[in-house]
C-alpha cells in the first residue's frame, strides 16, 4: 500500500493518542531515598518540620547586637562560643559570640560580622572593623523550607537535588510508581550478537545487533524492569508465540524491526492477530514505521510497541514516542522533552514532508551543526552528534535561522 505522506498521522497526533492509552499504572514501591534517583515520585512530599529549623549563621564569626556596634572598630568582650550542633545562651548587652557556620544565633543577636573582618584581641576581646546591618550573614528560620510545605510534588521525577531536598526534610524512604514491566524483543535473521562471532567470521549479510543495546540502557534509564528475551527470527509463527507468551507478565512488549511493509515483517500481522494495532505509521523522518497496539494476555492486556529496525529511527521513535509513555505510565507530569532554540550553522535545502529530526552537535559558538550523513542507518550520526534539530515538515533551514534543539542529554533518560 502506498501512503502519502499527507495521509499519515503527524507526530503530535501520533503522540496525544499514544499518551491516551498510557494509563498510569497501578501500584508503588516504597524506596530508599539513596535508590530513588529518576524514579517518579507518588505522592506530595510535604515538610514536618521548617528548614534551617532556626535562625543560623551563614559565617565563620561573631554574633553581635547592631545596637552595640554604633561604629566600625567596636571593641567587644567575646562572651561565649557557639560551633554548628550547639545552641549558645542569649547574648548579653555590649557582648559578641564566636560563632561558627551552620551554628544557630543566641537570642538578641541580629547579625554576624565574618572573622575576615574582625581581630581577635589577646586579651579575649574582639575588635569589630566593620558596622553591621541587622541580618548580616543570617540565615533565617524556614528560608528554604516552611512547614507544611510541599518540597516536592507528585509526579516529579527525582533528580540528584530532588533526593537531596528530600533527605534535607528528614525522609529516608520515598513512595514511588512501580517500574513498568517491559519485555524487550529484537527481530531479524541477519542480526548478530556482539560477542557470539568476532568481526572477522561474520558470515556475509549479517549485522550486529545495535538496537538492544541501546533500547535497553533507554529503558533501564527510565525506570524500566527490562526483560530481554532477544532476538526473534523473521517468521510468522515465531513472533506470534513470542509476543504472546511476553504479553503475560509484562506492561509494555517493545520490539525493533519487522514491522515495515516487506513480506519478512511479521510484527504488525502478528500484533493484528493477538490483539488490535491502533496506530501505524507517521509522518517522521527517520522513523515512519512505528506502531502502537495492545496485545491480549492470558487476562490482562499489555501495550505493545514496535519500533523500526534503522537504528536511528529505532532511536528517534524511542525519545520523541516511548520515553513519554513511559514517563506517563509511572504516572510522572512532566513529558516533554527540554527544548532549547539555536542558531543554525548548515542550510538544509533538502525539507521533507514528514517532521524530520537531524542530527547534530553544538559547536563552541553554540550553533548547531549536523552530521553530513544523515541516513537512518547511520548510527555514527547519533554518537556523533549531540541532539535532533526538531524541523517542521516542509520547511527549509538557512544558516542562521534559529532551530529548536532536543539536547540527548535531556532525551536519554
Ligand atoms: P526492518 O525494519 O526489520 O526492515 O529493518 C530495517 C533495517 O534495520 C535493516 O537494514 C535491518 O538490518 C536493520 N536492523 C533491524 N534491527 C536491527 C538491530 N537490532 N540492530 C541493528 N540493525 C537493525
Ligand atoms: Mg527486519
Amino acid at each position: 500500500m502506498n501512503n502519502p505522506a499527507a495521509a499519515l498521522k503527524t507526530l503530535d497526533q501520533a503522540l496525544a493518542q499514544l499518551l491516551g492509552y498510557a494509563a498510569p499504572l497501578a501500584g508503588q514501591d516504597t524506596v530508599s531515598t539513596f535508590e530513588a534517583d529518576r524514579r517518579v515520585l507518588a505522592a506530595d512530599l510535604r515538610s514536618e518540620l521548617q528548614v534551617p529549623p532556626l535562625d543560623n549563621s551563614a559565617m565563620d564569626g561573631y554574633a553581635v547586637r547592631c545596637a552595640d556596634v554604633p561604629a566600625a572598630g567596636t571593641v567587644l568582650p567575646v562572651a561565649q562560643r557557639i560551633a554548628a550542633g550547639d545552641v549558645g545562651t542569649a547574648l548579653a548587652a555590649g557582648t559578641a559570640a564566636r560563632i561558627f557556620t551552620g551554628a544557630p544565633l543566641p537570642a538578641g543577636a541580629d547579625a554576624v560580622v565574618m572573622q575576615e573582618d574582625c581581630d581577635a584581641l589577646e586579651d579575649g576581646r574582639v575588635r569589630i572593623r566593620v558596622q553591621p546591618a541587622p541580618g548580616l550573614a543570617v540565615r533565617r528560620a524556614g528560608e528554604d523550607v516552611a512547614r507544611g510545605a510541599v518540597v516536592l510534588a507528585r509526579g516529579t521525577r527525582l533528580t540528584p537535588a530532588a533526593l537531596g531536598m528530600a533527605a534535607s526534610i528528614g525522609v529516608a524512604e520515598l513512595p514511588v510508581a512501580r517500574r513498568p514491566r517491559v519485555a524487550l524483543f529484537s527481530t531479524g535473521d541477519e542480526l548478530v550478537m556482539p560477542g557470539e562471532v568476532p568481526p572477522a567470521r561474520m558470515r556475509p549479510g549479517a549485522i550486529y545487533n545495535s538496537n538492544r543495546f541501546f533500547l535497553r540502557a533507554l529503558l533501564q534509564r527510565l525506570g524500566c524492569e527490562v526483560s530481554d528475551l532477544g532476538i526473534v527470527p523473521d517468521r510468522l509463527d515465531a513472533t506470534r508465540e513470542a509476543l504472546r507468551a511476553a504479553a503475560r507478565g509484562h506492561d509494555l512488549i517493545l520490539t525493533s524491526g519487522g514491522v515495515s511493509v516487506g513480506e519478512e515483517d511479521h510484527v504488525k500481522p502478528a500484533v493484528e492477530a493477538l490483539g488490535r494495532l491502533e496506530l501505524w505509521q507517521i509522518a517522521i523522518k527517520p522513523g515512519k514505521p512505528f506502531a502502537y497496539g495492545a496485545i491480549a494476555g492470558d487476562g490482562a492486556s499489555c501495550h505493545f510497541i514496535g519500533l523500526p529496525g534503522n537504528p536511528v529511527s529505532s532511536l528517534v521513535t524511542f525519545v520523541v514516542l516511548v520515553r513519554p509513555f513511559l514517563l506517563k505510565l509511572q504516572g510522572a507530569t512532566a513529558l516533554a522533552p527540554a527544548a532549547v532554540r539555536l542558531p543554525a550553522a548548515f542550510d538544509w535545502k533538502r525539507a521533507d514532508r514528514r517532521r524530520e529530526f537531524l542530527r547534530a552537535r553544538r559547536n563552541a559558538d553554540g550553533a548547531l551543526e549536523l552530521f553530513p550523513n544523515q541516513g537512518s542507518g547511520v548510527l555514527t550520526s547519533v554518537a556523533w552528534g549531540d541532539g535532533l534539530v526538531d524541523t517542521p515538515a516542509g520547511q527549509p533551514i538557512a544558516r542562521g535561522d534559529s532551530v529548536r534543539f532536543l539536547p540527548f542529554e535531556d532525551l536519554w533518560g
